[in-house]
């Protein structure tokens, strides 16, 4: 006769099993999912001990999990093949809380048992939540390298009793005597549903067993947990149109298992097209979240920054307790820092993407928009995401980086600059441009509404700033045109006159009138004021419906060595026709706004006024 043991709990599982045998919770069917995670980690540690103890798994068949729902005896066991558990292991794993799950739960206890319940599911409390559909559990376990087997038993009130149990196959089984309420989960019906939607992932076979018949329930398709080496092209790519719903290949695929400070496993792909609702503000995206191969999570935007959000697939930790609550993922630190690593590796992988710049054009122009978006998001990662930029310039065909543009650079230019609009072809024909195409300075073309807002951040690189045509610094003015413009300037005098005259004819149209050398062909341009929303993002923001209309705050500039210019000027200081002087500068302020994109004032006034010029120089 063995003889039998008793063993009274911890008292902080005491209070635990207070509350869940007592619970009226109405998720009890988690019970199921944390007794297979749990199978599940047994399998994955006998799995890694037999890596040095080859001899733990000799004749031992494939990893499964066994559920057996018996009718007649109100029974469900749950059997595993993984690693068992000797009696230290029974007093110490199922009579004291170890870790994670059960420990969390315990700590948020409020005493109050309304309160309390409502926490089950938030935690799941593991093993001991057996407790809430069982009025007797047995635990048969035997220990993969040990001869003798052990029996636990409880109700789940105070204490529990451990015998000897002899003839069992390395692993455990668990028999839940099930509560009257609770034989629904009894049915195959039950079990299978419950299955799908809690474990499906789980990577080793969750079988049904009925009788004599056997029937796989889940998927096992945790490829993640895999290694690398295990896992064929076809099958991430299979992975990857189940998961993003796509039918193409992923562009990137970046599969690996973090250990160190914060351990995780990441399957994660870039699709080759961006998803249509891309810019959909309401649309949550996010990564799948697993603890232990366990659904956790869709769509958890902790996992990625912003800038990142077209990135799919599944993090894997067991850093969490199961069944986290939303709340928790995003106060979580654990969270934050797979964050982190995540945003490292991406950025690595996808570095390693721009050696064939062909391939990488194809994610730039799908997902350039959305990644620029770092450059103002994530300052701690911007010497890596800097150099991942594509750039349009005035002087090379396709896309250039910053580091090409700076290599390009000319005698004495100090500074990167650029312009923003709304067209690739009509900035590359935008008058401003003008005067830095005379001194053979590259201007970047930036197209993207985004484009209005990253170099208000990021304003610097390698140690020149990030410029604005608009407000050229001193580097400018002193390099020289490549060929120079020997036409004279308007004299001085002149000038003055001519500038007080716009300004009087424009009042109320514009804030300023000033003599530019950044034309060069052109007589007249539009720009902002220092600090003034550019002209293009004034635009952007007037469609959106975001602000009414600007006082306008811009400066209209004019080109004294243009020969209409020199002209106006003479004209105005000959004091010829009043009229036609005021008509030539309403024409040319309507020029410059339409240049930059922007409706004339008055078309049909425009019109009369170039054709009455028309019919005269005829
Ligand atoms: P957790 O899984 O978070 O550690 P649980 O309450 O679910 O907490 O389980 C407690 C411990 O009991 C586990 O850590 C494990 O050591 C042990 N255990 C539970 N079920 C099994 C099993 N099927 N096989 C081996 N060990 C198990
Ligand atoms: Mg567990």
């Amino acid at each position: 006769m063995t003889q039998t043991e008793k063993f009274e709990f911890q008292a902080e599982v005491g209070k635990v099993l207070d509350i869940v045998v007592g619970s009226l919770y109405s998720h009890s069917e988690i019970f199921l999912r944390e007794l297979i995670s749990n199978a599940s980690d047994a399998a994955d540690k006998l799995r890694y001990s037999a890596l040095t103890h080859p001899g733990l798994t000799e004749g031992h068949g494939p990893f499964e999990i066994i559920l057996t729902p018996d009718k007649k005896e109100k029974t469900l066991s749950i059997k595993d093949n993984g690693i068992g558990m000797n009696k230290q292991d029974l007093i110490e794993n199922l009579g004291t809380i170890a870790k994670s799950g059960s420990a969390e739960f315990a700590a948020h206890l409020t005493g109050d048992n309304k309160k309390d319940v409502g926490l089950i599911g938030q935690f799941g409390v593991g093993f001991y939540s057996a407790f809430m559909v069982a009025e007797s559990v047995e635990v048969y376990s035997r220990k993969a390298g040990d001869e003798q087997g052990w029996l636990w038993k409880s109700n789940g009130s105070g204490s529990f009793e451990i015998s000897e149990a002899d003839n069992l196959p390395v692993g455990t089984n668990i028999v839940l005597h099930l509560k009257k309420n609770f034989e629904e989960f009894l049915e195959p019906m039950r079990l299978r549903f419950i299955v799908k939607q809690y474990s499906d992932h789980i990577s080793i076979p969750i079988i049904l067993q009925n009788g004599d018949e056997k029937e796989t329930l889940n998927s096992s398709s945790a490829l993640w947990a895999r290694p690398k080496s295990d896992v064929t092209e076809e099958q991430y790519r299979d992975f990857y149109r189940a998961l993003t719903h796509n039918f193409d290949e992923p562009w990137l695929t970046l599969h690996y298992s973090a250990e160190g400070i914060i351990e995780y496993k990441a399957l994660l792909f870039i699709p080759q097209k961006a998803p249509f609702d891309m810019f959909q503000p309401d649309k949550k995206r996010g990564l799948n979240l697993y603890v232990n191969r366990v659904f956790i999570s869709n769509e958890v935007e902790e996992l990625l920054p912003h800038y990142l959000r077209f990135v799919q697939g599944v993090i894997d930790t067991n850093e969490l307790p199961l069944n986290v609550s939303r709340e928790m993922l995003q106060h979580t630190p654990v969270l934050a820092k797979i964050k982190k690593g995540i945003v490292t590796r991406l950025l690595e992988a996808i570095s390693k993407k721009t050696k064939d710049a062909s391939d990488y054009k194809k994610f730039w122009q799908d997902f350039g928009i959305v990644f620029k978006e770092g450059l103002y998001e994530d300052h701690e990662n911007i010497k890596k995401i800097a150099p991942l930029c594509r750039f349009y310039s005035s002087k090379v065909e396709g896309l250039t980086t910053l580091e090409e543009y700076i290599s390009r650079m000319v005698k004495g230019q100090e500074n990167i600059y650029f312009i923003t609009g709304d067209d690739l072809n009509v900035l590359k024909n935008n008058p401003s441009l003008e005067g830095f195409t005379a001194k053979g300075i590259e201007v970047l073309l930036l197209t993207d509404p985004i484009d209005e807002f990253w170099p208000q951040v990021f304003n610097e690189w390698d140690g020149k700033k990030i410029l604005p045509i608009t407000h050229p610094e001193k580097d400018f003015s002193n390099i020289q045109d490549v060929e120079q413009n020997t036409s004279d300037s308007l004299e001085e005098g002149m000038q003055t006159l001519l500038i007080e005259r716009v300004k009087q004819i424009l009042s109320g149209h514009i804030n300023d009138v000033q003599m530019t050398d950044r034309l060069n062909k052109s007589p007249v341009a539009l720009k902002a004021g220092v600090g003034q929303m550019s002209i293009h993002l004034e635009r952007l923001m007037k469609q959106h419906g975001q602000q009414q209309a600007f006082a306008s705050q811009r400066i209209l500039e004019l080109n004294p060595k243009h020969a209409l210019i020199k002209k106006l000027g003479k004209a105005v200081f000959d004091k010829v026709d009043d009229d036609k002087i005021n008509d030539a500068i309403w024409i040319l302020y309507d020029e410059a706004r339409a240049i930059e994109g922007e409706p004339l004032q008055d078309p049909a006034g425009f019109m009369a006024k170039v054709n009455a010029f028309m019919e005269n120089g005829l």
